[in-house]
């Protein structure tokens, strides 16, 4: 994804959000795109952090670590949590950092060096109250640790809410490690109560912290996971895989394809598969032309960011399909990130019951708002979502006397 496809999704949408050409330019123009090369075992990197906007509050957002970061993309990640955090309602603008950079092939001494120099770069523009980081792209709780260690370390004061997704001991919240998936859980929900689907099957393609919990989630509440996959392939049966099971396979051998009670499948075959509920929960890409018209499924839960091209989504939808868009289910991560936040100001922290009810209501009650704006439109789910979105983020703006 480039930022050149936000402008012209921008162009696109206009008309129907009733945009003015002012307001078109203010959403398309972010506020901040701050860039810095930063070094770690006597290497340089390019690293990034772009702050889109905040007329609803501190920019929020990922890092993400990995090689084809660039300045571009960055800038177009920022912009979507923009449109995301309005979305899930919560009080949050919008950001979005990276450093171009291969992990794996860091020592864990060289990862916490680049960690540290990423906030030593850009400390002056984080804060609790100014831009708050969090994981994305192989990125996790550890490396938050050592950025808020280095960021306190820098200002010589503590402040845990300048960064989430952090681990328990360091402030981080209970749920945030399965809040991506268990908010898409809560939204597909609330989904299957709209659409008809003939059974509760389910292909889930990807199985790292969001695919694989959505398939644990999912088949404890009785739905039958018919496949998964991960990068290099999956594993397809019709009566049902054992999810617990499926993990042994992948930690004891690298890969869900090994697993023995199922045929092996393509990455591309699981999204054509005869179920009623796809989950793409990995790549972005990969729903294009060449696919969309073979999918069965009823309803698409994109966990993944930006699974879906536009020209593939415009086959679901003359398809019947319902596509609930990423920045609708998959923000459940954020919005226990601002979980996170809120328990770092107060420096009291909640029971994992309270935090699920909460998170389950944002998540309802994000729907129920769309879904009553989507209801008897021309246009698809996706767009009732987006227009939802700007108009929040335009009218803070307008509020802010900015538009
Ligand atoms: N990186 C995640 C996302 O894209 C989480 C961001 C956050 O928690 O701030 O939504």
């Amino acid at each position: 994804m480039t930022f050149h496809h936000v402008q012209e999704f921008l162009k696109t949408i206009a008309p129907l959000a009733n945009i003015s050409a002012k307001e078109l330019t203010r959403l398309q123009t972010p506020n901040h795109a701050h860039t810095a090369t930063i070094t770690a075992g006597g290497k340089t990197y390019s690293a990034y952090r772009v702050q889109f906007n905040d007329a609803r509050g501190p920019y929020k957002g990922g890092i993400r670590f990995h090689p084809e970061v660039n300045e571009e993309e960055v800038k177009a990640l920022a912009f979507w949590m923009t449109l995301k955090t309005a979305v899930a309602d919560i009080p949050f603008g919008g950001g979005k950092g990276g450093v171009a950079v291969d992990p794996k092939k860091l020592t864990p001494a060289e990862l916490q060096e680049l960690s540290r120099a990423y906030v030593r770069a850009f400390s002056s523009h984080l804060g609790a109250e100014k831009d708050i980081p969090a994981p994305d792209v192989y990125t996790n709780s550890q490396i938050m640790a050592w950025m808020l260690d280095e960021y306190e370390k820098l200002n010589g004061n503590h402040e845990p809410g300048m960064i989430t997704g952090k681990p328990l001991e360091l402030g981080g919240s209970l749920v945030r490690d399965i809040a991506t998936a268990l908010g898409g859980v809560y939204v597909l929900e609330e989904a299957v109560k709209k659409v008809k689907v003939k059974d509760r099957t389910v292909a889930i393609q990807g199985f790292g912290n969001a695919g694989m919990n959505a398939a644990l989630l999912l088949q404890d509440l009785g739905y039958t996971i018919v496949a998964v996959s991960d990068s290099q392939g999956g594993i397809y049966n019709p009566r049902g895989l054992a999810i617990r099971d499926v993990m042994k396979t992948k930690e004891k051998t690298g890969s869900v394809q090994n697993h023995t009670e199922g045929k092996r499948i393509s990455n591309d075959e699981i999204i054509k598969l005869n179920c009623s509920v796809f989950l793409p929960s990995a790549l972005s890409g990969v729903i294009t032309t060449e696919n969309a018209a073979e999918v069965k499924a009823k309803i698409i839960v994109e966990l993944a960011n930006g699974p879906t091209t536009p020209a593939a989504d415009r086959i679901l939808h003359k398809n019947g399909v319902l596509v609930i868009p990423d920045i609708l289910a998959n923000a459940g991560g954020v919005t226990v990130s601002y979980f996170e936040w809120v328990q770092n100001k107060y420096t009291y922290y909640w029971k994992e019951e309270e935090i699920r009810e909460r998170l389950k209501e944002k998540m309802v009650n994000a729907f129920s708002a769309l879904w009553t704006s989507y209801e008897g439109k021309k246009y698809d789910f996706r767009t009732a979502t987006y227009i939802h979105a700007i108009q929040k983020v335009l009218m803070a703006e307008k509020l802010r006397g900015r538009v």
